[in-house]
């Protein structure tokens, strides 16, 4: 099936994180755009993808286990997709937990750093303020797919979303700037597990260590490879190539540096919701020539 997948993208996100879409609408989706082979990575769970293959996935699509893991290289938080692994793998699942756990402590740090910014709200309302936009996006979506609280994996975009319905800001892209991003406040990212030792976590349950949206961190060049070298080094396989809305030439480059690093290309929308024509499922030009494709690395053996 590999072989043949045509129209893949291995990152995208359902209302078991931050997206919009319920797993079963992502994948009708999917099918309608002409994936054919698609891996779910919502951040820190695997809820979703548990739930398509529980309902039964068409025979149409191949669906990947996959997952958005948050991790910490020195100070900066680096997300790493992980591909193809075994949904019942138990070393994966103790690690899932814990990250599940880890993503609760930091939500409640968010709040408590939040609530001590905006006086006027209790922490007990920014804690249920972002697990309510959290609650609600999933029954919004698809009353079928309605997570336990602690199964919720609450992010920033949670307590953006509620600082916009709450009026503090326009919208969440102002939530960020102005309360939630690296430099801000809302941000507590020395909850996640270090680059190099998730990478050899990826690799003992036999999936493929994806170093994601590689030009998305806002580093110089320099700091860049030095991050690539550091994921290579620790026994990483692949890095996203193709995304959507990319800059123009960062392809080519980020091409380049897999070659450099002795990485494969990934290809992944990042997709949240169907908001932009510019992000959509699939929507992925082809790799560079000189990379070799993930997909490679996901043959079934
Ligand atoms: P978290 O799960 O708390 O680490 O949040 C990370 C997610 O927040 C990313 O996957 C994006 O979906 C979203 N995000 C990050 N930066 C911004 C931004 N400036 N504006 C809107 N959404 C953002
Ligand atoms: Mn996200
Ligand atoms: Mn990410
Ligand atoms: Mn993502």
């Amino acid at each position: 099936m590999l072989q043949s997948a045509e129209k893949v993208d291995f990152h995208c996100h359902s209302t078991a994180s931050d997206g919009v879409l319920s797993p079963a609408q992502l994948l009708e989706r999917a099918i309608g755009v002409g994936v054919d082979c698609l891996a779910l990575t919502d951040h820190d769970t695997i809820a979703g993808t548990r739930w398509l293959v529980e309902q039964g996935v068409p025979e149409s699509i191949h669906l990947i286990p996959g997952c958005e893991i948050s991790t910490l290289w020195g100070s900066r938080e680096i997300h790493i997709v992980a591909l193809g692994f075994d949904l019942d793998n138990p070393d994966m699942l103790r690690f899932l937990t814990a990250q599940g756990r880890a993503r609760w402590q930091r939500f409640e740090r968010i709040a408590e750093k939040v609530s001590r910014r905006l006086p006027e709200y209790s922490l007990e309302q920014c804690l249920e303020g972002a697990l309510g936009q959290a609650r609600q996006a999933q029954e919004k979506a698809d009353p079928n797919f309605v997570l336990d609280d602690q199964d919720i994996q609450i992010g920033r975009p949670h307590f953006a979303s509620w600082m916009v319905q709450q009026g503090l800001t326009p919208d969440r892209n102002a939530a960020f700037d102005k309360y939630l991003s690296a430099k801000r406040i809302g941000n507590a990212k020395q909850h996640w597990p270090a680059m190099a030792d998730t990478v050899q976590a990826i690799l003992s349950w036999g999936a493929v260590p994806v170093l994601a949206h590689p030009g998305r961190y806002r580093m110089t060049g320099m700091k860049l490879q030095e991050l690539i070298r550091a994921f290579s080094q620790a026994g990483g396989l692949a890095m996203e190539v193709v995304g959507c809305q990319q800059p123009h030439g960062e392809r080519e480059t980020m091409a380049k540096y897999c070659e450099k690093f002795s990485l494969h290309g990934s290809m992944g929308s990042d997709f949240h919701g169907p908001w932009s024509d510019y992000v959509e499922l699939g929507r992925l030009g082809p790799l560079p020539e000189s990379c070799t494709s993930v997909t490679e690395l996901l043959l079934p053996a």
